[in-house]
């Protein structure tokens, strides 16, 4: 869903209480940065020499056109996909090339744009079978009777966090679109990550499961350093601290959200096309 219905303010209304949360926004050493990240397939160059920096306590947003290369670079961040060239420091050590599974017990968590969830299984039971594939020594732990104690306990943690306590014994196919998407959020969460790497978690959702979304992204926000790739352009700028545009797999600007706004190349970039960033 793409919302062209900006208010003419930098930010809009919906930030609500934006300025409080902006305020706490750390500035120092960013938890994950990328320097030169590139990904080829064959001839194309998907993700080109990308810089970018998450902090705790910020939702960094990417946005861009169809085939941006948004997705692949979520990969490449959660290891999902080796990277080509480049770095990806996590708290100063560089991950690149590490794999999903040992990138994710560091700390990395994702939700994907497709959706991830055992639709026959309850919602507590996929909370919980996320918590415990991220459990170094899952079976050692598992067999343990405080092992089960811990896993079902950050299980139903991570349910409360992301608003779904109240559904936890649902088949989850029997949930709406928006909350899958919210159980989503609660598995990754169930892997205690600090970082999260969110692709389109809007998509296919109507306006009250959106805001009920872009709250919780922002409540999450205050503990966690989040990647939010996004659509809805109201979503965009009530959640970015910053905002990067890419094109072509390239980053065209990165800043403030009033920045990026105010970007030549950003505005000359989206004219005749869909006017994202145009009032
Ligand atoms: P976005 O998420 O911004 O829409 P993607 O990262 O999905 O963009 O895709 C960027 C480009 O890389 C597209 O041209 C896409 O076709 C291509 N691409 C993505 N994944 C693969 C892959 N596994 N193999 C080959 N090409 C890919
Ligand atoms: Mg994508």
């Amino acid at each position: 869903m793409i919302s062209n219905g900006l208010p003419p303010s930098p930010l809009p209304e919906q930030g609500g209480n934006l300025g409080s949360l902006r305020s706490q926004a750390v500035t120092g050493a960013p938890i994950l940065r990328t320097r030169g990240l590139t990904k080829r397939f064959g001839g194309l160059v998907a993700v080109s020499d990308v810089s970018l920096d998450l902090h705790v306590g910020e939702v960094h947003v990417v946005i861009g056109p169809n085939g941006a290369g948004k997705s692949t670079l979520t990969n490449l961040l959660s290891g999902d996909l080796p990277p080509t060239a480049g770095e990806v420091m996590l708290e100063g050590r560089d991950i690149a090339g590490l794999s999903s599974d040992q990138i994710s017990r560091m700390g990395v968590g994702r939700s994907y744009q497709k959706t991830n969830i055992f639709l026959p299984f309850t919602v507590f039971e996929n909370a919980r079978l996320a918590a415990q594939s991220r459990t170094p020594h899952a079976l050692r732990v598992f067999s343990q009777a405080e092992g089960y104690a811990e896993i079902n306990q950050r299980a139903q943690a991570a349910l409360a966090a992301a608003g779904l306590e109240h559904r936890a014994q649902r088949i989850a196919a029997t949930l709406s679109h928006g909350e899958q998407r919210q159980l989503e959020i609660a598995m990754c969460l169930a892997t205690q990550p600090r970082v999260l790497l969110l692709d389109e978690p809007l998509a296919g959702m109507g306006p009250h499961e959106s805001q009920r979304m872009v709250e919780l992204i922002k409540k999450l926000s205050a503990d966690h350093a989040i990647m939010l790739i996004e659509h809805d352009m109201d979503a965009v700028f009530a959640l970015a601290h910053r905002l990067t545009v890419m094109v072509n797999g390239e980053v065209l600007e990165s800043g403030t959200p009033a920045e990026v706004r105010s970007s030549p190349a950003v505005q000359l970039a989206y004219l005749g096309g869909e006017e994202l960033l145009h009032d």
